[in-house]
């Protein structure tokens, strides 16, 4: 049996990150228990017991303890859970963070994005680069043993030597994990409205992450997905369900679910989720080309019988062509059974994924 995922998505943040287009509002320092309240109802009707929960956001970090007790009483995850929970550095306390320890969290996750203040502050970030540091050394000392850190890369006048010491503060606090994520701009956000100066153009920002790639290696984070690396051992159990299209059900407005190949979602509207009165809406169904999609951001790779027994078109003559290409060129690697893109084809997975498709 498919291994089973739960969501829940808390809709709230201290204040909009510029470069945001996740839905949640700004200016809150806690979570209403009315908003908890409504997942609750939810969760009354969720189908399974969880292999892995995860909290993400906005920042579930302004969660009470309490309130992500409820929630993991209710959903009531397998022996042996992955629960991870998603917050900003300077939400939480000593006692915040002892106290999801406590409720059953077991994998925290840190917005750290980099380790200048002057380019946090430009992001729109709240913390600093010192408070990330004390949040990761905090955990610590709660307990927290998995550990991961966010990086953005290619932000505004980007060097090397940014990323290097953003990659030791996340080292030196002990990352099991670290997501590595080019900056995108997308629509609606601040910087969309007003973009900032000294961006990198597309070829500079995929040198920084092929750098990135080289140097989170060299530590010893190996890369699983395009912006996941991990120590052995230490890959986050719940993204890999998505990749390998298993089933998760996701609570909240803005959460997406997929199960038995049922793909749904909740509309973006945080008060028609309270109220009860917003309903789940259709997305279509997860079929072998969403497989071939989600495996191919894996370094792991596609296995072609398991795509062609999803339904998958056999690679024909023109598309087997175009794969040894992709080979020669240091883009991808293929055995005959497993096609997996390497770096640099992840940097160009879009026009590789036309050819394919
Ligand atoms: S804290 Fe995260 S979810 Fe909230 S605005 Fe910033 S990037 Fe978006």
């Amino acid at each position: 049996m498919s291994r089973f995922g739960l969501y829940i998505h808390i809709p709230y943040c201290p204040a909009k990150c510029r470069y945001c287009d996740f839905y949640s509002a700004p200016g809150r320092r806690a979570v209403p228990q009315a908003y908890v309240d409504a997942l609750l109802r939810e969760l009354a009707d969720c189908p399974r017991r969880p292999d892995t929960v995860y909290f993400g956001g906005g920042t579930p970090g302004l969660l009470s303890p309490a309130q992500v007790g409820q929630l993991l009483a209710a959903a009531d995850p397998l022996p042996g859970a992955e629960i991870t929970l998603e917050t900003n550095p300077d939400v939480v306390t000593p006692e915040r963070l002892a106290g999801f320890r406590q409720a059953g969290v077991n994998r925290l996750s840190l917005g750290v994005q980099s380790a200048r203040d002057d380019q946090l502050r430009r992001l729109g970030r709240t913390h600093t680069a010192a408070g990330a540091a004390a949040a990761l050394r905090t955990a610590r000392q709660a307990g927290f043993t998995e550990l991961c850190g966010d990086i953005m890369l290619a932000l505004p006048h980007y060097t090397r030597e940014e990323f290097d010491e953003t990659l030791s503060l996340l080292q030196d606090g002990g990352c099991t994990h670290i997501s590595a994520y080019l900056l995108k701009i997308e629509p609606g956000t601040a910087f969309e409205r007003f973009p900032p100066d000294g961006l990198p153009d597309s070829d500079a920002a995929a040198d920084f992450y092929l750098y990135a790639c080289r140097r989170l290696e060299e530590e010893g984070y190996r890369q699983y997905e395009i912006s996941n690396f991990a120590l052995p051992g230490h890959e986050g159990r719940h993204n890999l369900l998505y990749w390998n299209c298993e089933d998760y059900l996701g609570l909240g407005p803005a959460a997406h679910s997929c199960v038995g190949g049922v793909r749904r979602f909740w509309p973006s509207d945080t008060a028609g989720f309270v109220a009860g009165t917003l309903r789940e809406q259709a997305e279509g169904v997860c079929d072998a080309e969403d497989f071939l999609l989600m495996q191919l951001r894996l370094t792991s790779g596609l296995r072609l019988r398991e795509y062609y027994d999803r339904g998958g078109a056999v690679f024909d003559r023109r598309r087997l062509a175009f794969i040894r290409q992709c080979v020669s060129h240091g883009y991808a690697r293929f055995d005959g059974e497993v096609l997996a893109l390497t770096p640099a084809g992840m940097v160009v997975q879009n026009a590789i994924l036309q050819e394919l498709l």
